[in-house]
């Protein structure tokens, strides 16, 4: 077998580095293959969540991964873009063709899909929590690999890390930490300093409530509303209505 081209982490074992371990795999050229280890903070690759709802965007991207089958099969229902169980989600500023919702599946059948196309050479270790990682130099001061350190203790290399962490990325705590160390001014301290105080994360986003409207007045406002005929969401800059006939 040809020696690994470089080695590459993929820090964390959710839904995004599950997929892009599939993708190395997929495209990674066989004379020259990569070591590839997912390290994972949680005993074991798990999920949370009743449904996940696969949008149309995430489907093409399952679709050109050669999935769709594997996919198809483990769904609800097959996808397809006409109506069926779930809400029809609808754009308040487009009056047609805003159906995107596409199909529903357990998240734990997304991720065994996914486990199922990562190549046997790739290895996955769990119960492996980065708490920071280290670039480690040459005599010349040239960057040689990366030193993984984990809550257990353990460290690991790497030439290539990849954060798929998750919103709280201790891969990009840890990268803003360092850029800050080589490049900001001394006595300014991260979290005041202009550049990397964005390695914290903070809400921009809006706050979207959701609650039951009656028919009976829905049907007094608007006696042809499609929400009487269909579950549906409308999402919109102002509040949205959401209605089950
Ligand atoms: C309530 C809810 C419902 C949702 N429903 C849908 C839906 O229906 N459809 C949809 O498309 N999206 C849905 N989403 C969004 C979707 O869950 C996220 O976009 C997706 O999980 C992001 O995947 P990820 O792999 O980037 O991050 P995560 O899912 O957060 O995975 C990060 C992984 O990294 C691990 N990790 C964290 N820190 C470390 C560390 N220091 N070292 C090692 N490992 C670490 C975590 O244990 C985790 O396994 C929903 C989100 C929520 C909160």
């Amino acid at each position: 077998m040809a020696a690994p081209k470089f080695r590459i982490a993929i820090c964390g074992g959710g839904i995004g580095g599950l997929a892009l371990a599939v993708v190395l795999g997929k495209y990674e050229q066989k004379d020259a293959p990569l070591e590839v280890n997912v390290y994972e903070a949680r005993p074991e690759i798990a999920t949370f969540g009743a449904g996940l709802s696969v949008w149309q965007r995430t489907w093409r991207v399952m679709q050109l991964l050669g999935m769709e089958q594997e996919l198809s099969d483990a769904s609800v229902r097959p996808p397809s873009k006409g109506l069926g169980p779930g809400f029809v989600y609808r754009r308040g500023d487009r009056e047609t063709d805003t159906y995107n919702y596409h199909t529903v599946m357990l998240p734990s059948d997304m991720v065994g899909v996914l486990m199922n196309n990562i190549p046997p050479s790739y290895k996955i270790h769990n119960s492996k929590k980065l708490q920071q990682y280290v670039e480690v130099l040459d005599d010349n001061g040239n960057l040689k690999h990366y030193e993984l350190h984990f809550a257990d203790g353990s460290v690991a290399e790497a030439d290539i890390l990849l954060g798929a962490d998750g919103i709280k990325s201790a891969t990009r705590m840890c990268m803003y930490k360092l850029a800050h160390e080589r490049d900001c001014p001394q006595d300014v301290d991260r979290d005041h300093c202009t550049r990397c105080h964005i390695a914290t994360p903070k809400w921009t986003g809006i706050i979207v409530y959701r609650s039951l409207f009656p028919t009976e007045r829905l049907k007094e406002m608007h006696l042809d509303h499609q929400g009487l005929r269909f579950t549906l969401c409308v999402c919109n800059k102002f509040p949205f209505p959401a209605s089950t006939p």
